[in-house]
């Protein structure tokens, strides 16, 4: 079940407010989605489908959120320029509050609008955003480019004389 293909992968995952179960009578739903790379819009993401499961479920209008996302995504070595695969799970919690008109903001909590519509997109960019490596290396031991000709030495060494 690994190979899936691609057209299965998905743009949006938003779960509508009155569809979510309350707590209070129910238990919470579960969902399992291949999100596309391309549902970051903005292209700051490339990569694999990034495979995403979870529990939803709600209070009153307090949205409770587990996601576990694994992803394969597209990164650019800092020492050689080379792009490579970064793969990485992230397992997060998040409390989606409901933003009154004119009313408070929660700027600790995620909030979904009068539209009644929890989307987990952008809170599933964050958490991947953040998981990724600050300074991504295809190799630990990756030895860039040669600072005088700029060649890869991850190809071989290059012609400079050394010294
Ligand atoms: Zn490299
Ligand atoms: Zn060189």
């Amino acid at each position: 079940m690994q190979d899936r293909p691609i057209e299965s992968a998905v743009l949006e995952l938003k779960f509508q407010i009155d569809r979510i179960p309350d707590q209070r009578r129910a238990t919470e739903d579960s969902f399992s989605v291949v999100l596309s790379a391309d549902a970051f819009d903005d292209g700051s993401l490339r990569g694999e489908p990034l495979q995403v499961e979870g529990t939803i479920s709600r209070h009153g209008t307090e949205v409770n959120v587990f996601s576990r996302v694994d992803y394969a995504l597209d990164q650019v070595c800092v020492r050689c320029l080379e792009i490579f695969c970064t793969r990485g799970t992230v397992r997060e919690y998040a409390h989606f509050l409901h933003r009154k008109q004119g009313g408070e903001t929660y700027p600790e909590h995620e909030q979904y609008g009068d539209n009644g519509q929890v989307d987990l997109v952008p809170w599933i960019r964050e958490l991947v955003l953040t998981d990724l490596p600050e300074y991504p290396l295809c190799s630990e031991d990756c030895p860039g480019l040669c600072p005088v000709c700029g060649e890869n030495l991850r190809k071989g060494a290059c012609r400079c004389p050394v010294g």
